[in-house]
């Protein structure tokens, strides 16, 4: 299998945020060898989050991840390494917490399905069309 130089995207969720998890989960990705190319903080409106989870609109769950997503500051990311994107979900951990291995982010902080800490991209395709959402328009600095 082919080493791929990859970006994803990574959100840390306003759960992580409010119990003061960001330095710790920041440190996973960084401890495995990823480097931040892009980050920033803010929190997020429904209509940016209703396009980032446009795959969810039509789940049960969709209404209350929004308004979960949107009830507090995230630090969002742009992750950069050898197979960033399946490095990432894997430092995540699978999305419903009782799955989640021992060891791995929401396996070690998350007892809700919703409120499960951290997002990443689940392809190479998806990681660029949510960076494009995420951080198109900066300004030039
Ligand atoms: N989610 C939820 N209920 C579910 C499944 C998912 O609230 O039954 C939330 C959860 O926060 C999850 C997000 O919706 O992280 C996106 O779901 P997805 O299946 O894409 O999981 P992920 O890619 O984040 O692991
Ligand atoms: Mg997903």
């Amino acid at each position: 299998m082919d080493r791929l130089y990859q970006q994803t995207l990574v959100i840390i969720k306003p759960d992580a945020v409010k119990r003061g998890l960001v330095g710790e989960i920041i440190g996973r990705y960084e401890q495995k060898g990823l480097t931040i190319g892009n980050m920033k903080c803010l929190k997020p409106s429904l209509e940016i989050l209703s396009e980032h989870y446009s795959e969810h609109v039509n789940q049960p769950f969709f209404k209350k991840l929004i308004e979960f997503m949107s009830s507090g500051e995230v630090v969002v990311m742009v992750l950069e390494g050898v197979d960033a994107v399946d490095v990432v979900r894997s430092i995540n951990g699978a999305t419903h917490y009782k799955n989640a291995l021992p060891g791995t982010i929401r396996g070690t902080f998350a007892l809700d399905i919703t409120e499960n800490l951290v997002h990443g991209s689940d392809s190479s395709i998806n990681a660029k069309r949510e960076i494009e959402i995420w951080f198109r328009s900066e300004a030039i600095l």
